[in-house]
């Protein structure tokens, strides 16, 4: 590989710390690791037994001493110690392959809006144990707008909705900081918990985790098989009607059962899940002064994260709030590709970071 030395040497990360996801940036280098926030424990010893990935592929499938655990559920740096050897391990990752040079990273974190000094404090340790010289933080809501292209320092409302795996983030932002915002515990896990739900009320059917989820992003929708009255005005669903096998467990008689679901009986089983998000922009909508609200007008509200992809979700939203609705480019990537634009341009972009909670002198 070619690569000027120089930067090579660039000691530059960005990060998105999500609930389902762990993106990182390498500056000058773009997205280097993409994987699940998932690290597989041994519960007797203790042990991390893998990370990732690998650790994914475990998931209902390991003996029952061993979990899989998702130190980042609720957004938060709830499990503190897998969480840090979560970050250790991306970070070595680094290390390893072409990234050898890369050295004690000054290191951009996103995580969630909202959370306390004492979870800051705890993202900010779990990044320097793990080998990173300077961390930053900066709220998600934040790195996703400037990921998504929108001017987040002028005296100019944009607003953008994050809906990732654990939380749905709702933010207005001008002038560098959040005028508005909303975070919901009703995210991408709530609606594949929802099929789960569905398919044992409705079909007796018991399924996984990992089969519900790839239900929802195959051929789940959000409008498809509403009444024409829940959606608003004029909404006739333009979304071809799918159709794919459902397998699982009959509870009735324990023996696997494959069942042909819609997207209709998705959407249906999702809907009060998928009300509960729209509601929520609506009510930011709503407390949202009015300059801005015709600023966002222009720009669009902006939607982000694995969530933005269920289809017709941006519809509902347009029609419940009236206001135009776009989806970010490769929403799955908005949230650390923000990061990797702060590190880019860190003296422009430095108000938007959050204070730090670690008085380090090295940190001038
Ligand atoms: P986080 O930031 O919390 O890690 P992500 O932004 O990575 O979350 O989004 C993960 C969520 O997006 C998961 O719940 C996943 O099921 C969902 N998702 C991914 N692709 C799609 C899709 N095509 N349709 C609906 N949901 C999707
Ligand atoms: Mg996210």
């Amino acid at each position: 590989m070619k690569l000027p030395l120089l930067s090579v040497f660039t000691h530059d990360v960005g990060i998105d710390l999500g609930t389902a996801n762990t993106l990182v940036y390498v500056r000058g280098h773009g997205i280097i690791i993409n994987e699940p926030s998932v690290v597989a424990v041994d519960q007797r010893t203790r042990a991390i037994l893998a990370i990732g990935e690998e650790a994914k592929r475990m998931v209902g499938r390991t003996p029952s001493h061993i979990v899989a655990v998702r130190p980042l559920t609720e957004g938060v740096v709830s499990n503190f110690e897998v969480t840090e050897q979560m970050l250790r391990y991306f970070l070595d990752k680094l290390h390893r392959g072409a990234f050898k040079p890369l050295h004690r990273p000054r290191v951009v974190i996103g995580i969630p809006y909202g959370v306390t000094e004492v979870e800051r404090r705890a993202a900010e340790e779990a990044a320097q144990n793990a080998g990173a010289r300077e961390v930053y933080l900066i709220e998600e809501p934040m790195a996703a707008a400037i990921g998504a292209g929108l001017e987040v320092q002028e005296a100019k409302g944009v607003m953008i909705v994050d809906i990732g795996g654990g939380t749905t983030e709702v933010a207005v932002i001008s002038l560098g900081g959040i005028v508005a915002s909303r975070s919901l515990r009703v995210a991408g896990d709530k609606l594949n918990q929802d099929i789960i739900t569905y398919a044992r009320e409705r079909f007796n059917l018991l399924l996984g985790e990992r089969t519900a989820e790839e239900l929802k992003t195959s051929i789940g929708t959000a409008t498809a098989g509403l009444p024409v009255e829940a959606v608003g005005r004029s909404v006739v669903p333009n979304y071809d009607v799918l159709s794919m096998p459902m397998r699982g467990r009959d509870l009735v008689t324990g023996l696997p059962k494959e069942i042909i679901v819609t997207s209709e009986h998705l959407s249906e089983a999702m809907q009060k899940s998928i009300n509960v998000i729209v509601e929520q922009v609506k009510a930011t909508v709503e407390e949202t002064p009015p300059e801005l609200i015709a600023d966002i007008m222009d720009s669009g509200i902006v939607l982000a994260g694995g969530g933005a992809l269920l289809r017709g979700l941006d519809q509902r939203i347009a029609e419940v709030t009236q206001m135009p609705v776009r989806i970010a480019e490769d929403p799955l990537t908005t949230v650390v590709r923000g990061t990797g634009l702060v590190l880019e341009d860190l003296d422009r972009l430095r108000e938007v970071l959050l204070p730090r909670t670690l008085g380090r002198a090295e940190f001038s």
